[in-house]
């Protein structure tokens, strides 16, 4: 493979050992481990788990990475969201990988936790958005629940280096200075700024890993990996975004980077900025005791008009 953006050209090898290498070395950067984690005392990491490329990658390097020390435990998590055709194969991926490398591997079903299914939702649509829109906020709700329920002190997503860059172009473009704060607290800012958070820290091991680079390694190493589109995939502008990012990195190898090292900086100061705001607090839901910035969660308030259409 050709990394333009490197100038490097790597065979297969030496790309898996440039992959892991980046990994290792962010878990090390965002403090992942903290140094009083033990034998005794062990972190508990959650992986989201979709059986996509990154997911899969993600969970295969850690558990390469910490199978052997006693002082990280890995617990596989994921959702079936009740799409008909597509996430019955990705949750065979995700069985195989958890069943191959032996770890603890929870299945949580939208029906189950919410009388729902994304394929009803998306045919009565009462709150006319974007699919993702809906599931967006179910998942969201799920991850942070069942990482707390497990005991967590991580959850863990396989956000690659394309998806942060999109992230950080689409909150540029769309002026948001106080989501690009958000994001910053939220999984970019080292793990000890974030002792006082009221939800279980998030992290992306892989940010610094382009998306291709995640699929050839997912190939490499022979993955069970489940490569379909979600049929409902709706994140237009997402898309749109990706477009530019690809036509851009072509001409310019290294964008992506240089958007991320900028952006990173930028929303530092953004989310020191913000901190000292009068930002509504956030306490508990009236139905299902989530917190929330709201009286009624996002989550409560969309099942409600599902249940109503
Ligand atoms: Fe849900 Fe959208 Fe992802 Fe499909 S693409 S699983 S609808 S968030």
């Amino acid at each position: 493979m050709h990394a333009a953006y490197s100038g490097q050209h790597l065979c297969g090898s030496h790309l898996r050992a440039s992959v892991d290498k980046r990994v290792r070395r962010r878990i090390r950067r965002d403090g992942l481990l903290p140094a009083d984690a033990s034998p005794a005392d062990p972190e508990t990491w959650v992986i989201g788990l979709s059986g996509g490329k990154d997911s899969v990658v993600l969970t295969h390097l850690l558990h390469d990475t910490f199978a052997e020390d006693p002082r990280v435990e890995l617990v596989a998590l994921s959702i079936h969201e009740g799409i008909e055709g597509y996430r019955d194969e990705s949750l065979d991926a995700t069985e195989a990988l958890a069943a191959d490398i032996g770890i603890r591997h929870e299945v949580v079903t939208y029906d189950d936790e919410f009388d729902v299914r994304m394929d009803d939702v998306v045919e009565d649509d009462p709150e006319n958005m974007a699919a993702c829109a809906y599931c967006g906020v179910f998942r969201r709700d799920i991850l942070e629940r069942y990482a707390a329920d497990l005991g967590a002190d991580l959850l863990l997503t396989g956000h690659n280096l394309d998806d942060e860059a999109q992230t950080a172009l689409m909150n540029f473009f769309e002026g948001d200075v106080a989501q690009i704060a958000k994001h910053y607290d939220a999984s970019l800012s080292p793990l000890a700024d974030r002792s006082d958070a009221p939800f279980v820290p998030r992290a992306k091991p892989l940010r610094d890993v382009p998306e291709k680079e995640v699929a050839l390694y997912a190939r490499l190493a022979d993955l069970p990996v489940h490569m379909a589109t979600c049929p409902h995939s709706s994140e237009a502008y997402r898309g749109e975004i990706q477009q530019v990012l690809h036509g851009l990195e072509d001409a310019h190898p290294g964008t992506r980077h240089s958007i991320m090292a900028g952006y990173e900086e930028l929303a530092e100061l953004a989310a020191g900025r913000y901190k000292h705001d009068d930002a509504p607090g956030l306490s508990e839901c009236v139905r299902c005791g989530s917190m929330t910035t709201r009286e009624i969660c996002r989550k409560c308030s969309l099942l409600e008009s599902i249940e109503a259409a």
